[in-house]
């Protein structure tokens, strides 16, 4: 499924899909696994959708969402409307990009963990003097700082969120970033 959104005039996300799901309900790409031909089909009508937002074609964009099911050949634009009372983008109220709580989650077949952090500060130097303290010698670009301690991959971009690489374990995970990129 694929849908371009652009704030205030079309649909947002949770015009159409109002609440989460709870976890465990429904498949994911961790317990299932993707389609490996859908991927480029859906890369390839984001990009193009991009393009037609960055060159103002807006009025070629898709209307509303795109379904493609390449495995039983279905084909199909649903066109969700805008809801009045969307908590998103009517009400305003953006409870998960404000939640209070730190974040940690699996991301599918990678064997890594995503750690968004409360607190998003990241002082460079802070890190890098405690990275040089026990050895250890950081690629660091614009983008984020990695270094890998026994096989374990960090990388650490700017706004705190970090994606560690061989753990399998949330609390494994946590307490590393703790360790090493925490205070
Ligand atoms: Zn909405």
């Amino acid at each position: 499924m694929l849908s371009p959104i652009i704030p205030g005039k079309t649909p947002c996300f949770r015009c159409f899909m109002p609440e989460p799901p709870s976890s465990g309900t429904i498949d994911t790409c961790d317990t299932i696994g993707v389609l490996n031909g859908i991927t480029n089909i859906i890369a390839s009508y984001q990009s193009t959708e991009a393009l037609k937002i960055l060159t103002q074609k807006t009025k070629n964009l898709i209307e509303g969402l795109l379904y493609i099911d390449i495995w039983d050949n279905n084909f199909e634009v649903v066109n969700p409307s805008k809801k009045s009372k969307c908590k998103a983008c009517s009400d305003k109220n953006y409870e998960f990009l404000n939640r209070k709580d730190e974040d940690a989650v699996h991301l599918c077949g990678k064997n890594s963990i995503q750690i968004n952090p409360l607190n998003k500060e990241v002082s460079v130097e802070h890190i890098m003097n405690k990275l040089k303290s026990i050895g250890v010698n950081p690629q660091v670009n614009s983008f984020f700082i990695r270094f890998e301690i026994d096989d374990i991959i960090f990388t650490l971009f700017y706004d705190g969120r970090a994606i560690i690489k061989n753990v399998t374990e949330l609390n494994k995970a946590k307490s590393l970033y703790a360790q090493y990129i925490g205070y």
